[in-house]
């Protein structure tokens, strides 16, 4: 697997799969969540309601459509929330362990990535991007390439530092 570190929006992102820190409501949020669900449409909350009537649990990984889109799907993961208490570095691990099970299952080669629980969840920064690189370098799957998509030059760089770990 190709691991790729990009500066810019996930929404816009040409792949198979984006996948969205959502909240275990499942009904769209704000953050990445709230721009995913805005530029996919509305075919991606009534995906939602559908697939995930009682909401998803915190680490679980789940797909819907991408609605409008470039990419064919969004796999939802449930970030643990900092803030909240939520501090066990292994369930930040099951969001991108799973979240790569659910693209394997979608026989997805390309997906981009965010920073999961690093913003309105408040995970440390640095602690959060090296949690995300090395599960997604030790998970096998059949992806090819994982693209970080990263928001700001901030977590960039700190992605980048757990990069060259
Ligand atoms: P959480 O609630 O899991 O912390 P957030 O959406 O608040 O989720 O933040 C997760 C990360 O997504 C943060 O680093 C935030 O800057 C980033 N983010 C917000 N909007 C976008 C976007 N359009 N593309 C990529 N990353 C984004």
């Amino acid at each position: 697997m190709r691991l790729t570190l990009i500066q810019g929006d996930i929404t816009t992102q040409e792949v198979d799969a984006i996948v969205n820190a959502a909240n275990s409501r499942m009904r769209g949020g704000g953050g990445v969540d709230g721009a995913i669900h805005a530029a996919g449409g509305r075919a991606i909350l009534d995906d939602c309601v559908q697939r995930f009537p009682h909401g998803l649990p915190t680490g679980q990984a789940g797909w819907t459509t991408a609605g409008e889109l470039p990419a064919d799907w969004v796999i939802h993961v449930v970030g643990p929330n900092w803030n909240a208490g939520q501090r066990d570095p292994s369930l930040l691990a099951a969001c991108y362990r799973n979240a790569l099970a659910v693209a394997d299952e979608l026989s997805a080669q390309t997906m981009a990535i965010p920073a999961v629980s690093a913003g309105i969840y408040g995970w440390p920064l640095e602690d959060a991007a090296r949690i995300a690189v090395e599960t997604v370098r030790s998970t096998p799957s059949k992806v090819e390439e994982a693209r970080f998509v990263l928001f700001s030059k901030e977590i960039h760089a700190a992605f980048e530092a757990a990069a060259a770990e």
